[in-house]
């Protein structure tokens, strides 16, 4: 019976399988899942779910896509590896579709992970200063509440405590800035003005740190897996001007927020803004197959060529832009122009917003932030100390759960602040799909007492 396929599954897990993240919970066994399709996906019980999170805000185009396994298949039966030192002919195309959504001339290198692409970023800005006369430039600013991957570069840009400090002393060079978090901001100040100072404070650590030690500037659109703080447009702006105004190389970390989930093709394209460096994971194969991207603009690509002490780029990557992940990528990108899902992205985002908001008069619901198709519910003990409410997440997510429903939470354990719900579901919901994610997430938070 299921059951028992269940509980022998259950068991095997538990004695051979490492789980990321979170840890093992005798009482809550994972569920196994075994089938998928569209928006939902099947446990080894047969119960099915929602999955509002798209995987790990990755499964954009939705599950079930038998175009996207018939072209990794093509793929792998025609060429499935050829090292990019040389190349392929499914990286050439990838490359250049890129440069189309990116709106702009950008050269791509391709690795694995959102991790990787982050590290490929912090190598090329730091060479790119060497080769131009500055070496002395190697530090990069992030933000608090930012994630930007595991590995010690990634994870030293990133800024989370609680994922850090078992495993420092993690790579040098990383300092942290204030993130422009409207909903605590100081009392008395207008949006606008706490946008403006936060904004400030890059320039500020720039000039303290010494700017002529500051490689980069690295930033999502809007911090997603920190607990969704999407920016004012004027913060953006700003950050662009100082890191003109310093020579520091402004990188965009689209892992979450690229391939449509903002209602644009690229967060960043909300806001007047170059990014000199943009990196890209996830959504690129709706997470079918691992693929990342780290487009340069072209014009600090070519001080790579010219370059007489380097000549190149010494970095390497076995599995970056495998021939079948490529080609996936390319239907993915396909799919996503011919089923408009970028517009969709931001048409469903708008209903979803206009139908959460109503949550704003409950006691426990202090803020809901949204970014295209990507919401966040920040819930509080209490509405004037903002106090966190992280157990009354837990509460939700739970009842999600049993009516089968997916969402995710995030924030930041250490400053107490892990108390927002997060939903990112796959930008080819239906409409059904959208009725029963608000029905079932409004009727979770309108029970909580
Ligand atoms: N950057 C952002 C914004 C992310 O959310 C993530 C992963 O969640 C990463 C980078 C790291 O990506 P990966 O887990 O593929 O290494």
């Amino acid at each position: 019976t299921a059951q028992n396929k269940t509980e022998d599954l259950i068991a095997k897990d538990r004695k051979y399988l490492w789980h990321h993240l979170v840890p093992y919970n005798e009482a809550v066994p994972p569920t196994v899942v075994v089938e998928a399709e569209g928006s939902w996906v099947t446990d080894s019980n047969g119960k099915k779910y929602l999955d509002g999170m798209s995987g790990l805000w990755c499964v954009n185009v939705g599950y079930g896509r038998e175009e996207l396994a018939q072209a990794a298949y093509d793929q792998l039966k025609t060429m499935p590896y050829f090292p990019l030192a040389q190349s392929h002919l499914p990286a050439i195309q990838l490359a250049e579709k890129l440069n189309e959504w990116l709106e702009g001339e950008y050269v791509i290198f391709f690795s694995n992970s959102g991790s990787d692409a982050n590290e490929t970023a912090f190598k090329i800005a730091r060479q790119y200063h060497q080769q131009n006369g500055e070496p002395s430039r190697y530090k990069f600013v992030s933000r608090y509440r930012a994630y930007h991957g595991n590995s010690m570069g990634a994870l030293a840009a990133t800024g989370q405590a609680v994922r850090k400090y078992k495993y420092e002393p993690l790579a040098p060079g990383f300092v942290h800035v204030r993130p422009p978090d409207s909903y605590r901001r100081p009392a008395g100040q207008s949006i606008e003005e706490f946008n403006l100072q936060c904004a400030q404070s890059i320039e500020d650590t720039i000039i303290w740190e010494g700017k002529e030690t500051v490689a980069g500037v690295i930033m999502e659109p809007a911090i997603t897996g920190g607990g969704i703080i999407v920016p004012h447009p004027i913060y953006m702006e700003k950050v662009q001007e100082v890191c003109n105004k310093h020579g520091v190389l402004l990188i965009i970390d689209e892992v979450i927020c690229g391939f449509g989930r903002t209602g644009k093709k690229f967060g960043h394209m909300h806001f007047n803004m170059k990014p000199d460096i943009i990196t890209m994971a996830k959504g690129l194969t709706s997470g079918y197959l691992p693929l990342s991207a780290t487009a340069v603009r072209k014009d600090i690509y070519e001080t790579f060529k010219t370059s007489e002490e380097y000549g190149y780029f010494r970095h390497v990557n076995t599995f970056g832009g495998t021939p079948a992940a490529c080609a996936l990528a390319l239907k993915n990108l396909e799919i996503m122009e011919r089923e408009n899902l970028v517009e969709r992205a931001h048409i469903l985002g708008e209903r979803l917003r206009a139908e959460m908001v109503e949550l704003l008069d409950h006691p426990s619901v202090g803020d809901i932030r949204s970014f295209g198709f990507l919401l966040g519910i920040e819930l509080v003990e209490d509405k004037v100390t903002k106090d966190p409410a992280a157990a009354k997440v837990g509460k939700v997510i739970a009842e999600c759960k049993a009516n089968g429903l997916i969402v995710g939470r995030n924030g930041d354990t250490v400053a107490g602040y892990n108390n927002v719900i997060a939903l990112s579901p796959p930008l080819s919901a239906t409409d059904e799909d959208v009725d029963f994610i608000i029905g079932t997430l409004k009727n979770a938070i309108r029970n909580l007492q």
